[in-house]
Formats: C-alpha cells, sequence, structure tokens
C-alpha cells in the first residue's frame, strides 16, 4: 500500500505522454530514491520552466523568450518558413540542422471531423507574417493525412496573391506519422526531396 501523495505522484506522471502506470511507477520510485540527485533538480528545473516557458508571438513556438531564439537569430534565413502542425515538430526539424530558415507552428490542423477550422490555427498571423517580412519561401511540412493535405492546399491558396516560392516535403515520410518520431537522415532526405506545389 502506498501513501496517498505517493500514489498521487504516480496518477500524475502515468498523464504524460509516452508514460502508462508501470513507467509512471517506475519514474516515481527513481525521483524518490534520488532525492537530492534527481528530485531536486527537477523540480527546480520545473519551476523554472513555469516562469519563463512562454509563446513565442511571431513564429508560435515554446522558448524562455518572445520573439523566440530562432526568430531573434540573425544568422538564419529571413524569409524562409517552415510550416509545422506542432512545436514537437519544429524541435524535430531543429535536431535534423537541415532547415536555415524561420518556422511558423500553426497549432493544429484544419480538421472537419474534430471541427477545428481556420480561425483555431495561427493562419492569420501566418499572412501576416508573409506580408511584412516579405517571405519568398515557403516549405509546408505537414503530415501526409488528408487533414494535412487539406490545410496544405487551404494556405496555398491563400499565399497565391503573395509572390513566394511554395513546397511541400517529399514522401519517405511514413503516411500519418509525427515528425518528431522520424530519424535525422529522414527528415533530411524529405527536406531535399520537397516538391513545389504548384499555384493553380
Ligand atoms: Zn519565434
Amino acid at each position: 500500500m502506498l501513501s496517498g501523495e505517493v500514489d498521487r505522484i504516480i496518477q500524475l506522471f502515468s498523464k504524460l505522454p509516452g508514460l502508462g502506470p508501470r513507467s509512471a511507477r517506475r519514474v516515481a520510485l527513481h525521483l524518490l530514491k534520488k532525492k537530492d540527485q534527481a528530485l531536486t533538480p527537477l523540480i527546480e528545473a520545473l519551476i523554472q520552466a513555469k516562469e519563463s516557458i512562454q509563446t513565442c508571438k511571431v513564429c508560435h513556438n515554446l522558448d524562455t523568450s518572445s520573439p523566440c531564439t530562432i526568430c531573434t537569430n540573425p544568422s538564419r534565413i529571413p524569409n524562409h518558413l517552415c510550416i509545422v502542425e506542432d512545436v514537437s515538430d519544429c524541435w524535430a526539424i531543429e535536431r535534423s540542422h537541415v532547415f536555415k530558415g524561420h518556422y511558423h507552428v500553426l497549432g493544429g490542423l484544419l480538421s472537419a471531423i474534430d471541427g477545428i477550422g481556420p480561425k483555431q490555427l495561427t493562419i492569420e498571423s501566418l499572412l501576416e507574417r508573409i506580408e511584412s517580412q516579405s517571405i519568398q519561401e515557403v516549405v509546408f511540412a505537414l503530415r501526409a493525412t488528408v487533414d494535412g493535405q487539406t490545410t496544405l492546399h487551404y494556405i496555398t491558396d491563400l499565399l497565391e496573391p503573395f509572390n513566394v516560392k511554395v513546397s511541400s516535403l517529399a514522401r519517405g515520410i511514413p503516411v500519418g506519422s509525427d515528425l518528431d518520431y522520424l530519424d535525422d537522415s529522414t527528415l533530411a532526405l524529405a527536406f531535399e526531396g520537397r516538391r513545389f506545389v504548384p499555384s493553380h
């Protein structure tokens, strides 16, 4: 029998992505056994993150500053934009070092079934950026699902009045998979083989 506090910790861990009840118990036990080496630094890092983490007002990435580290980095290509569904996709592409421009995190995909329309995504701020930052090239790095393709075509239509080159990541990305799960070389190949989306 475990005390209420320990039980609560396990409950909270088991709600985290990728952790079931079994792994949650293991993580909790590890932290409780290694109070000084593991638990205290984790608590301190989490408190610090809670204070400082914010959504970048430009690209909607998560960072400790807004505009974020990527948006304020002068060595990034200023007028190239990679459009991703989620912050995790942005981080995955960053890990692979294949893209040197800027990002725009949509915050989801258009979905008739889930009732997600353009207003729930950051499309309006994307269009503002395209105009104000004179964006010349846009790369879509969205999943190859119906929702991903619907979103790609919806935004591509909106980009038509602007003079931007539009491309989408090559196949090789398993249908429906999260970019986060891809190894770096698959992601790099997908970028190299990106195909340009014709405007119509
Ligand atoms: Zn940013």
